[in-house]
């Protein structure tokens, strides 16, 4: 099971979240949302553990904390992953939507320099801006966006700028995300849960809500389950090879 955009160091017991995921063999991509939450993360994360951090900036912190851009900067060399990074066009944050274009822009330029990285993007009211930027920025990594929720015309254009999609189980309820899914190629669907954030049956979503939306996959591609976890397993496999071939990480010291 696969829940690739997680933020594992918000939940109340992340140590108890942890050692469910590797007790279930789960892979998981731990996302944050300032650098300064970097290390803890990063530290959450046992020798062996299918568990992986991403450094991020938020597009809903960006106005707070783009002082935290030097410490991205520092921590960029040891991280094979990006996230949460974006913008987000919503009415509480488009005032600030100068200082999200403003970061954004920095990590795509950032992560370009660095020969390009695996970045988990929210892009919340903003597909179209988004895109625009990844277009701006190509060479910054392998985008998967996260939660999409843009129409079908941006969706076409977000498949042929080469970017990925994570799906969460709240995506496979209604039916225009159920359409937008549909439309989505299978190779490149990961799911995630967006945990501790969203729900599932009105509680915090657990990453091992991933099954989920593995089942809802199943259902609407009309496949057996294990064909579906086998097929998101290859998709995982590919994105990592393909990232570790595009980029050599500096290994963080341990400490
Ligand atoms: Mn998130």
């Amino acid at each position: 099971m696969i829940d690739f955009h997680a933020h594992l160091d918000l939940y109340p017991d992340p140590l108890s979240v942890v050692r469910e995921i590797s007790s279930r063999g789960m892979y998981v991509l731990s996302v944050t949302t300032t650098p300064s939450a970097w290390k803890g993360t990063s530290a959450l994360i046992q020798l062996g553990s299918r568990v992986r951090p991403a450094l991020g900036l938020h597009p809903e912190l960006a106005h707070l904390r783009s002082g935290e851009l030097a410490l991205f900067d520092e921590y960029l060399p040891q991280a094979m992953y990006v996230g949460e990074v974006g913008l987000d066009g919503g009415p509480e944050y488009k005032q600030h939507w100068q200082a999200q274009l403003a970061v954004f822009d920095h990590i795509l330029r950032a992560c370009k320099a660095a020969d390009g990285r695996t970045l988990s993007i929210h892009s919340r009211r903003a597909t179209s801006a988004v895109l625009d930027r990844l277009e701006a920025f190509q060479g910054a990594g392998t985008p998967i966006l996260h939660w999409f929720s843009g129409s079908r015309r941006e969706l076409e254009r977000a498949v042929a700028l080469g970017c990925w999609f994570s799906v969460g189980p709240a995506m496979l309820v209604a039916e225009k995300a159920r359409g937008l899914v549909r439309a989505m190629p299978k190779e490149r669907v990961l799911t995630e849960t967006d945990g501790p954030f969203a729900q599932v049956d009105g509680e915090s979503a657990k990453p091992w809500d991933a099954g989920r939306a593995t089942a809802g996959l199943a259902e609407l591609w009309n496949m057996p389950q294990p064909d579906v976890d086998m097929l998101l397993h290859a998709n995982l496999r590919a994105l990592v090879t393909a990232s570790r071939e595009a980029v050599q990480i500096l290994e963080p010291a341990s400490s």
